[in-house]
């Protein structure tokens, strides 16, 4: 990617003539450059992520762990990375609140390690947000995971509705396959509504069927990777809306069977 200096007035930033365009362009062109490029330069994953594990189409997940390059334009960009930052920013209030308030809350070990787990040979990972130890009596039993998550505010209304399983199944299946490898019996799952920052918090008890069916799904992700083998599409059809939604469809769906 190239950029030039602006200040010189020469120009163009992602094929954009910044001289055309507001102050206010310019210089979120620049944040999203920056961006882009500190995400690029940080090592690709050899590994299946737990966190993805609940996606529901294993075919996206086997390009993911290839590294298959998305179909042109559909790359990760500024606008995600700026979403994904801000969800960070948002999970470290929401410990410094509940530490505030008493829970004892760990999220990393004492050589300064994220908490987390392995396994498939190294080729299945997760790190967990943290464990919250002990804490007031609220009617949770402690140990139990701390799994956080920002939501919008339409997306954390439903997921107040429905619970987690019902409005957030990716989510669910996160905290399942973290709770089958953490060994814990339970979750505290924790969501802040971007918008008003109000909080939810529900436990998740483990559910080991659940988590084996995920942990089943890894392993033929893993073996179908290995084997240059795509898992089959989740749909009949490219119309589908989570295929519409993804950044392989064009790849997909103009592969051979
Ligand atoms: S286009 Fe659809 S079937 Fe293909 S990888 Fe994406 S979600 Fe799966």
């Amino acid at each position: 990617m190239d950029i030039v200096d602006l200040n010189h007035g020469s120009g163009f930033v992602y094929g954009i003539d910044t001289r055309e365009v507001s102050i206010a362009q310019r210089i979120n062109v620049l944040i999203d450059v920056a961006l882009v490029r500190a995400h690029r330069d940080q090592p690709a994953r050899d590994y299946l992520g737990a966190s993805r594990l609940g996606e529901p189409c294993a075919r996206r997940l086997a390009y993911e762990i290839t590294h298959t390059l998305p179909d042109e334009g559909r790359d990760i960009d500024g606008a995600m990375l700026r979403v994904f930052e801000a969800g960070h920013r948002f999970e470290v209030l929401s410990i410094e609140w509940l530490r505030a308030a008493g829970f004892d809350l760990r999220t990393r070990r004492r050589d300064g390690s994220q908490f987390g787990f392995t396994a498939a040979g190294g080729r299945l990972r997760g790190h967990i947000d943290g464990v919250i130890v002990a804490g007031p009596d609220v009617g949770v039993r402690w140990p139990a995971l701390f799994e956080h998550k920002a939501l919008n505010a339409k997306s954390w209304s439903d997921l107040v509705k429905r619970g987690v399983r019902s409005a957030k199944p990716i989510y669910f299946a996160q905290v399942q396959i973290y709770l089958a490898y953490m060994e814990l019996a339970h979750a505290l799952f924790t969501a802040m509504n971007k918008d008003s920052q109000e909080l939810y918090h529900e436990v998740v008890p483990f559910d080991p069927a659940a988590a084996q069916a995920l942990s089943d799904k890894a392993v033929e992700i893993l073996r179908a990777a290995d084997a240059a083998e795509l898992p089959p599409r989740i749909a009949a059809d490219a119309d589908f809306y989570l295929c519409r939604a993804c950044e392989y469809a064009k790849r997909c769906w103009e592969t051979r069977p």
